[in-house]
């Protein structure tokens, strides 16, 4: 899925499906205007076109959440197990991905909480996104799961599976026992640190999971062959029903995520970058430029790699042991955009459903969008599998996706701007710490 790899006819893959938004917003508000929100013909265009089509989008994306989330924690752990040889490097480099990324999710939640986007909508038109992204008998589990909370002792408990296949078979509709997909998490987790403990027997292991990862992925790329079309059909059907009410909630929701993403890059990494690594945060942000450009331009931290290592060594002087480390497994590991945003898009759309979460709910998101964070791919919406997931942990509708998809290009190329900027500002931390080992 390099961004080469979704050209079709010269045209980019986000054009096509900024094609496929602005085509499905237009015949939606028109149908919606003209023939007025409960026309016949409109309706049965929805329910037989515009959502199948959606629905065979998402569908490709949820059938490999399991196996991408288990193979890619796994083989992130074994990762930076493996060049524990470099133990000092990898530990500072985690200890300040979980740091920074903690920050990100903690200003996103706060801001969608302050703001809350998703409330304005009205009541008649929160009952109809429930009954169309949830059947019957799930919409009332879905609400009613959100006022069961459970006590935090359970929650921390329930981290640790009993039978972890029973918690991934019920992963993504909400019905496992005990943790769910958070549990599934720390399931791989361990077994990724168990690897890392007996690595002379563990090769084939390890290449097993290599091939699930690369088979999910190419899953993904079916997936986002079809956009264009998924996000056509899903905006449509909103557009048509809804109207521009949809459209001016979303507006808000992007809206809240930028501010959030500027907010963390302009304060938290600039903090990072004075009082850690000790250098002026506009020069770095000056020297650093080419690499944030190029993720803004193709939305994937694995396709900057190359610009990012050249930029930190030439131009930042950061050294190139520190460099090859921390920004190789940064493009895959440390996505602090990439958690906010989930956060952000997990509360938005709680709020869209009035699903109200508890705080014990709260404390799952933040824990889930920091190592959702971890095991995204970094690679165009390589999050959407992830905030699926989250979502599902604490009972909103998956299928809700469907609703933020059409501007998730726009989020996609900010939220990898500030995702590759991470790694560059934990790059020159590093450095810093390490500058004796370089003298
Ligand atoms: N596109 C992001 C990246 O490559 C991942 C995501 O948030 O979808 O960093």
């Amino acid at each position: 899925m390099s961004p080469e790899g979704t050209r079709r006819g010269g045209i980019a893959l986000h054009w096509r499906i900024l094609a496929g938004l602005v085509i499905g917003a237009g015949l939606g508000i028109a149908a919606n205007l003209t023939l007025g929100p409960g026309n016949a013909a409109v309706a049965w265009i929805c329910a037989n076109l515009a959502q199948p089509l959606g629905q065979v989008f998402l569908r490709l994306i949820f059938m490999v959440v399991l196996p991408l989330v288990f193979s890619a924690l796994t083989l992130g752990v074994v990762e930076i197990g493996d060049v524990s040889r470099l133990r000092r490097m990898g530990l500072t480099t985690l200890a300040l991905t979980v740091l920074l990324s903690s920050g990100s999710v903690a200003i996103g939640l706060s801001l969608v909480n302050t703001l809350r986007p998703g409330d304005h909508l009205s009541e008649t038109t929160r009952v109809e996104l429930r009954t169309r992204f949830t059947a019957g008998e799930s919409t009332a589990r879905a609400v009613a799961q959100s006022h069961q909370a459970k006590p935090m002792r359970e929650v921390l408990i329930d981290l640790l599976p009993k039978n972890p296949l029973q918690e991934m078979v019920g992963a993504l509709d909400g019905s496992s026992p005990g943790g769910g997909m958070l549990a599934v998490m720390v399931f791989a987790l361990l077994f990724g640190i168990a690897i890392t403990l007996v690595p002379e027997r563990t090769g084939p292991l390890v290449s097993v999971l290599e091939g699930l990862y690369d088979v999910s992925m190419a899953v993904i790329g079916m997936a986002m062959a079809i956009a264009p079309l998924g996000v056509a059909g899903l905006t449509f059907s909103l557009t048509a029903t809804l109207g521009l009410e949809i459209l001016s909630t979303l507006a808000g929701y992007v809206a809240t995520v930028l501010l959030a993403l500027a907010l963390h890059a302009t304060v938290v990494y600039a903090a990072a970058l004075a009082a850690i690594a000790r250098v002026n945060p506009l020069r770095f942000a000056a020297d650093g430029s080419d690499a944030l450009v190029t993720a803004f331009a193709t939305s994937s931290s694995n396709a900057t790699l190359p610009t990012s290592l050249r930029v930190a060594e030439d131009k930042l002087g950061i050294h190139r042991e520190v460099s090859r480390f921390v920004l190789t497994v940064g493009s895959t590991a440390n996505q602090n955009g990439t958690a906010l945003y989930e956060g952000v898009t997990v509360l938005f759309l709680a709020q869209v459903f009035g699903v109200d979460l508890s705080l014990s709910q709260q404390i799952t998101v933040v824990l889930m969008s920091v190592l959702a964070g971890i095991g995204t791919a970094g690679v165009p919406g390589g999050s959407l599998p992830l905030v699926a997931i989250v979502l599902v942990s604490v009972g909103v509708p998956a299928e809700g996706i469907g609703i933020i998809l059409g501007v998730d290009r726009l989020l996609d190329m900010c939220r990898t701007a500030v995702n590759v900027g991470g790694d560059l500002v934990i790059a020159a931390c590093v450095q810093r710490r390490e500058s004796r080992r370089f003298d």
